[in-house]
């Protein structure tokens, strides 16, 4: 991979470090909520944060975002922390915010006491509603004026259990008429009586995003705090927080960049988790889907994934990244590195009449032309084939320059055949080509020079291992799916299943999880869990460069 390119986050940090606001220190985090599996968008603050801490010579911590026990669970936790090894990153440490609810907790007494937060009686609605807009005035809570020694009282009650679930929230005391919204007395506790699962019962007030994350970041020396733009209007309330507190040292900076969006693709977790509870797909590891698991099942390798990533940088404005882009890097990848092998995705059988009986011949082809180290294989050829129904045509219409009656081709690798009759069902189907070999042609060339204008991929059939094949298409046909504001509706054809597949012997030593080029057809990834099965990966054709061109 090529140098990162330069953006305006690692301008920030090589300001911050030249001027030694932090020391020499430079410390980010992956702050993932464990409450859904990590998917491509992850992948870009993954590699963001990781990235920056392996260029500046500083620290990269995971910490799991724990402070809504409704929808966490410790599946999750696993899952993350398998993925983020996957992509290729170590974290310094693993963090969880639930760790720090006593610290949050006194700090939130600190608040109180000196006058900066109360406990408002008032309902979620009301409190929403007295908020306002933008030109529109905020109402302050009739409960706003209570004293330091009342509030601390009733913090207390609400955290010893006195109150009822929803009762009460602490709100921070800081302007109802600030022009930003967050800053209007934004709520910093809620009561819920539900269990944490690392906290279990001890607690039963849970402290919100915004007074969770920037004391989680300052508790671990955060310097960096990098997230995704939604949040800069979060960032005078992420400020306030902390410099209402005694910090023992220079506090984090939030800096705020644009998510990854791709076309064809929806990353929201509300929606992912739909597919899989209503079986529009088979898990969260379904290879149709974002998910880092997802494009792992697909044969996504993670350097194809990081590098990618890091050539998009940061930016500071949203923009929509084209698929095809993606896979342009999937498809290098796996055109430097995968090994040829030749496979029928539906069969038809071409008996050579004239290949002598029961006779085996052996083609050497190469295992990769990018890669001559890669070595050769052989694949036996008989009288008996494969070949792809598509490649032969009883009535070629113009421009078809595979098999048809009379006409010759090239076997790759082995002969030139000419078809010469066919076997049909009742229906009228061809069930068989027969056809008669040039002898002279082994290797795939003519001595008399002549030529023919298509090249076959084959399968010996006597010799063929039978393999389930998946074939994909978007799983969304809209290039924007939900970008009209309604919930996306899923590409009924996204998957396309063929059982009767065969390919060259060799397939059957395929690795799980590996993937091969299929010549003429694509990348495919054996599965990583059943054996026989294969994801297309990728097609063989570029179409980011369509793409461009257009
Ligand atoms: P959701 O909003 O669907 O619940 P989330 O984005 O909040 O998901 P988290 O687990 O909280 O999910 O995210 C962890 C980190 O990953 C956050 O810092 C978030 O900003 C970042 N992240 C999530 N999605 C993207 C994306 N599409 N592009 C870049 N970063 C992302
Ligand atoms: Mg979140
Ligand atoms: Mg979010």
């Amino acid at each position: 991979a090529g140098p990162t390119p330069s953006d305006f986050i690692r301008d920030i940090i090589r300001a911050d470090l030249a001027s030694g606001k932090y020391g020499d220190r430079v410390q980010t985090r992956f702050p993932p909520e464990p409450n859904g599996y990590l998917h491509i968008g992850h992948a870009k603050s993954i590699c963001l944060n990781f990235g920056l801490a392996v260029e500046f010579g500083g620290t990269c911590n995971l910490r799991f975002d724990d402070t809504n026990p409704e929808a966490e669970d410790h599946e999750y936790v696993e899952a993350i922390l398998e993925d983020i090894e996957w992509l290729g990153f170590t974290p310094a440490n693993v963090f969880y915010a639930s760790d720090y609810f006593g610290q949050i907790y006194d700090w939130a007494e600190v608040l109180v006491t000196k006058g900066l937060a109360y406990v408002d009686d008032q309902d979620g609605d009301t409190i929403r509603a007295q908020r306002g807009g933008f030109g529109k005035p905020g109402i302050e809570s009739p409960f706003r004026n209570r004293t330091p020694e009342e509030n601390l009282a009733l913090l207390r009650g609400m955290r010893d259990g006195e109150f009822p679930d929803g009762s009460k929230v602490l709100r921070a005391k800081i302007d109802m008429q600030a022009s930003v919204m967050t800053l209007r007395d934004p709520v910093l506790y809620r009561i819920r009586r539900v269990p944490h699962v690392r906290t279990g019962t001890d607690w039963i007030i849970y402290p919100t995003y915004d007074w969770a994350h920037g004391q989680s970041d300052a508790i671990e020396g955060v310097t960096h705090s990098i997230c995704t733009l939604e949040f800069a209007d979060h960032r005078p309330l992420y400020d306030w927080c902390l410099d209402h507190l005694d910090l023992p040292r220079e506090r984090p900076v939030q800096i705020e960049f644009a998510r990854l969006a791709l076309t064809h693709t929806v990353m929201s977790k509300r929606l992912l988790r739909a597919l899989v509870e209503n079986g529009t797909v088979d898990g969260w590891d379904d290879a149709r889907m974002p998910t880092l698991r997802g494009m792992r099942r697909r044969g996504y390798p993670a350097a194809a994934i990081r590098e990618f990533v890091s050539t998009l940088g940061a930016a500071k404005t949203n923009t929509v990244t084209e698929i095809e882009y993606l896979e342009s890097f999937v498809r290098t990848h796996h055109n430097t590195h995968a090994l040829r092998r030749m496979a029928v995705l539906e069969p038809l059988k071409l008996v050579i009449t004239n290949w002598p009986e029961g006779q085996v011949e052996h083609v050497e082809l190469v295992e990769n032309p990018e890669d001559p180290a890669a070595g050769v294989r052989t694949v036996p050829f008989t009288g008996e084939l494969w070949i792809e129904q598509d490649d032969f045509k009883l009535e070629p219409p113009p421009k078809y320059f595979r098999l048809s009656p009379g006409r010759e081709v090239r076997l790759r690798g082995g002969y030139f055949v000419t078809a010469t009759d066919v076997v049909t069902n009742a229906d009228g189907n061809v069930t068989e080509v027969h056809c008669t070999y040039d002898p002279e042609t082994k290797g795939g060339n003519a001595p008399d020079g002549r030529k023919v204008k298509a090249t076959m991929h084959w399968v010996s059939a006597a010799h063929a291992v039978d393999i389930t094949v998946h074939l994909y298409d978007r799983l969304y046909a809209e290039t924007r799916p939900g970008s009209d504001g309604n919930d996306p509706v899923v590409n009924p054809a996204s998957r396309r299943t063929l059982t009767g597949a065969k390919a060259e012997p060799v397939l059957a030593d395929t690795k799980p999880g590996e993937v091969v080029q299929f010549e003429r057809l694509g990348y495919f990834a054996a599965d990583v869990d059943t054996p026989g099965t294969f994801h297309r990966t990728v097609g063989l054709r570029d179409e980011w460069a369509n793409i461009q061109k257009r």
